[in-house]
């Protein structure tokens, strides 16, 4: 069986420990290679490994980090396919799915590229007579990127560009479910010539997160996962004194409004509620229909259902893939045995090619109650529920009232609601006739409520203010024959 490693110090590296964790093919079902659990001892290595490198790496030219930012971000364009394959036959989810993952990790080398004009500070000359003040921005020394299976190169660029380019050392824990992309990654890291040492990964499961949550030379934590652990590990992290980002799950909502475009707004239901199978962070679970539209908007949502292709990544007429695991697709599937809603399209009727792997076809239920498991619980797969409310208050106020706030959008040819929503929504993305708002990497990624623990979202200018503390520095070269004792406090006037 093959044997998937960490990296540590520019290099693979297999592990001391016994624990070994399956990685699966989703389409088969079958396990296609073991990742290793790695230890608290193993973890500490990687951390001091990360620790010796950093002090040089932070005093390496601005414009040198940003040239390994450059290079890093050439080889991911030119292993697009590859990163995409890879991750794909540990995720399940089609390969040009996994291209579009990909790109959107790419910007995050480019905006990271960007640093030396974003960690350029603030000066102000004569804030006092013969006294400026200046700000500079520092790294941290040691961080950790936690992340989940759902996107295996994305959310690590989201995390590692900003760190790295800003000075910081790197320890990443990938999900064990889909590791080996993150090995990948930091070839192409050492290839750009990141000095060894400076990323490292160590693979496995709670125990190597709660071993660097422990580790006092980690300084931060960026965590992506479900709501429980990121609530868990905000809480674990900032009593341990580390500065922590965790971001959670998440209910988005679409609304429709009576007004809006229907079959494009079916489009956009059925794109971003079944692509990559309905496990994406911003997956459209819940349409919110407000009035007449309702009948219209549920039937040309079904009739697109019925034409989605369900296969392997490796079949390239494949529009949706499988769902990560066995346990996982029995839970989504269960809940189609519960109550609560009317089920219009039945996912566990379709006759799935695809063998024994964790395939599970589209389902869509109308009339859910908000009550019910449909709309408390994330599924995080293929089941996408509609509310119908009778006005635009009704469903802001179910938007409002939902715990999570991750992303919502609203579909309407009227400016005017759409400006309103956007001022009256609790969530933290809001897309306007666009049903997946997830931000371009010059902007930032985070949620509200129970989607993020934490003060700074993920990536993008937020992202580097997460990885640097703020140093003010206030100077003055005196004038001997002006220095005088005056214990008063010191004032700018
Ligand atoms: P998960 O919470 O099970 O795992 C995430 C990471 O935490 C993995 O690396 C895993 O090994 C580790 N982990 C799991 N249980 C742990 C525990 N008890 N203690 C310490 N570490 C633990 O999440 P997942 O199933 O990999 O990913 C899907 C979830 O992530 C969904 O809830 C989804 O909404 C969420 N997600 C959120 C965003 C966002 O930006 N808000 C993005 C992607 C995914």
């Amino acid at each position: 069986m093959r044997q998937i490693p960490h990296w540590i110090g520019g290099r693979e590296v297999a592990g001391t420990g016994t624990r070994r964790l399956p990685v699966f093919d989703p389409a088969t079902g079958e396990i296609q290679a073991e990742v290793l659990a790695a230890t608290a001892e193993e973890v500490r290595t990687a951390v001091e490994t990360a620790r010796a490198a950093q002090p040089a790496w932070r005093a390496a030219s601005l414009s040198r980090r940003a040239e390994v930012m450059f290079r890093f971000r050439d080889l991911v364009d030119g292993h697009r396919k590859e990163i995409a394959s890879l991750l794909s036959s540990e995720h399940g989810k089609t390969v040009a799915d996994a291209a579009g993952e990909v790109a959107r990790g790419l910007e995050n080398a480019e905006f990271a590229a960007g640093a030396p004009h974003l960690l350029k500070g603030g000066y102000s000359e004569q804030a006092a007579g013969g006294v400026d003040v200046y700000s500079i921005q520092q790294p941290l020394g040691v961080v950790a990127g936690i992340t989940p299976f759902n996107f295996p190169a994305m959310v690590p660029m989201w995390m590692f560009c900003n760190a790295l380019v800003a000075g910081n050392g790197f320890v990443l824990k990938p999900s064990e479910k889909d590791p080996s992309v993150s090995l990948l990654l930091a070839d192409l890291l050492r290839r750009s010539g990141l000095p060894d040492g400076v990323f490292n990964v160590v693979q496995g499961d709670k125990e190597a997160v709660d071993a660097l949550l422990a580790d006092p030379d980690v300084k931060a934590v960026s965590f992506v996962g479900s709501t429980p652990v990121a609530k868990s590990i905000y809480e674990t992290g900032t009593r341990n004194g580390k500065r922590v980002q965790a971001l959670g799950g998440a209910k988005n909502h679409m609304v429709v409004l009576p007004d809006a475009d229907v079959p494009a707004a079916a489009d956009a239901a059925v794109s971003a509620g079944f692509g990559s199978a309905g496990e994406r962070c911003m997956a459209v679970s819940v349409v919110v229909a407000v009035g007449a539209v309702a009948d219209t908007l549920v039937e040309e949502i079904a009739t697109r259902i019925g034409r989605i292709k369900v296969g392997a990544a490796s079949d390239p007429d494949a529009e949706m893939g499988p769902l990560i695991s066995a346990p996982h697709r029995d839970r989504v599937r269960s809940y189609l045995d519960g109550e609560g809603g009317e089920i219009v399209v039945d996912g566990r009727e379709a006759d799935i090619s695809g063998g024994p792997g964790f395939f599970l076809a589209p389902s869509l239920v109308d009339k859910v109650d908000p009550a019910s498991a449909y709309y408390t619980d994330e599924i995080f797969g293929p089941v996408l529920s509609v509310v119908r409310v009778d006005t635009y208050d009704d469903a802001v106020q179910l938007v409002n009232d939902n715990p999570w706030g991750n992303g919502t959008a609203i579909f309407t040819r009227d400016g005017g609601a759409a400006r309103q929503f956007q001022y009256d929504i609790e969530c933290g993305m809001v897309g306007v006739n666009v049903p997946i708002p997830v931000p371009v990497a010059y902007y930032s990624f985070g949620g509200w409520k129970a989607s993020l623990f934490g003060d700074l979202h993920m990536y993008g200018p937020d992202g580097l203010r997460f990885y640097t503390r703020t140093k003010v520095v206030t100077s003055r070269w005196p004038d001997p024959a002006t220095s005088e004792v005056d214990l008063g406090f010191p004032k700018v006037r």
